[in-house]
């Protein structure tokens, strides 16, 4: 178990990409911790810098409070799962998790003891002796796992292993995933560009854009609080409603901006209200989604289907979020502001009106 720490790490490549850009973040010994950002965002430059594969241009990598950045991939005492699992498709299952130990030297009985002891940490005891290309997705990434763990790393990196499952597989594979971590408790840290894993297994996320972390807290954290408006909108589907106000933007999520008549009275101590404009309900099983304008800027509420209130296309209503509910940001940078939201009414007419 290690604690794994960047300080300043940056990586420019020759053409003049900065795909990492003065990056610090420190794991808690045993944490999942989620990297998540839109494509080329430099989360896989990152993670192959924390496992040697990359060299930074500047900064430095620490694992168990040791600085690292000299030494190669194999003295780090990390494992690495990539996306492809890189399987070596003529050798049975027991010899690819035995690949590592072999190069290790590990004794011949020592390697059985490793292999069966992963092998039924991830459930593939029976399936030892097929090759790669008899195994469902979902198993060779298990296999994957399990060449990685017999190595006994003090860290896991893992770049988005579960991107080659079809969606049920998918889920199933990341809770057998988190379960196992919780397990065997060795620090890990996984890339993904999907909010709903992200959301789901990490102990913290590290929001990404541009090389840069925007955010790293636990899922609450970032799902409620968000630090900017790029946090805001990168997590939740559909995104925090940002809507323009003066200098400010203000903030709520779809599921928290709800029809007033269902509501009930509107108290402007507790709740601020705006008209949706050109409404479209959009029926999605066992939610739906109301889209509408905000003086001419959209936003969205988000119920559950049997809402005792519809709407027909093009018209326009009145609908609450509570002011707990709402965030503030700065309309120019984007920096969430610890600010009250304004005294907003909504006059029957127009949009939304500032009280005096
Ligand atoms: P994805 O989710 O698409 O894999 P990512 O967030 O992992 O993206 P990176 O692969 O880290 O992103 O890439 C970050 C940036 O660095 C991108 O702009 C990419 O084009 C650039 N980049 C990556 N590797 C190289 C390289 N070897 N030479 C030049 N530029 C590179």
């Amino acid at each position: 178990m290690a604690i794994v720490e960047t300080r300043n790490l940056s990586k420019h490549f020759a053409d003049g990409v900065v795909a990492v850009d003065s990056i610090n973040l420190r794991t808690a010994d045993g944490e999942f911790l989620v990297l998540l950002g839109p494509s080329g965002c430099g989360k896989t430059t990152l993670l192959r810098m924390l496992g040697g594969l990359e060299q930074p241009t500047s900064g430095e990598i620490l694992i168990g409070d040791r600085v690292v950045n000299h030494l190669p991939p194999r003295a780090r005492q990390i494992a690495m799962v990539f996306q492809s699992y890189a399987l070596y498709p003529h050798m049975s299952v027991r010899n690819n998790i035995a690949f590592p130990l072999k190069a290790a030297k590990v004794s011949k009985e020592e390697q059985q003891r490793k292999i069966e002891w992963a092998a039924s940490i991830l459930g593939i005891d029976h399936l030892l002796d097929r090759k790669p290309g008899q195994l469902s997705g979902g198993q060779r990434q298990r296999v994957a796992l399990a060449r990685a763990l017999v190595r006994e790393p003090n860290v896991f990196l893992l770049d988005e292993p579960l991107s080659n499952l079809d969606a049920q597989r998918r889920a199933s594979a990341r809770d057998e995933l988190q379960v196992f971590q919780r397990e065997i408790g060795t620090t890990t840290i996984y890339v993904t560009h999907d909010q709903v894993e992200a959301m789901g297994m990490g102990h913290r996320i590290a929001v990404i854009d541009s090389g840069r972390i925007r955010q790293l807290g636990t899922p609450r954290e970032i799902y409620e609080h968000p630090a900017d408006t790029f946090v805001a909108t990168f997590l939740g589907s559909p995104p925090m409603n940002l809507v323009p106000h003066g200098n400010v933007l203000i903030g709520f999520r779809p599921e928290n901006f709800v029809p007033a008549d269902a509501a009930g009275a509107i108290d402007p101590a507790t709740e601020l209200s705006f008209l949706l404009e050109h409404i479209r309900e959009e029926y999605l099983g066992s939610e739906k989604l109301i889209y509408g304008e905000i003086g001419g800027v959209r936003a969205v509420s988000r119920v559950a289907a049997n809402h005792p209130t519809t709407h027909e296309t093009g018209s326009s209503g009145i609908f609450v979020v509570r002011r707990r509910d709402v965030r503030i940001f700065d309309a120019e940078s984007g920096l969430a502001l610890d600010q009250e939201p304004p005294r907003i009414v909504t006059a029957p007419a127009a949009s939304a009106q500032v009280a005096p």
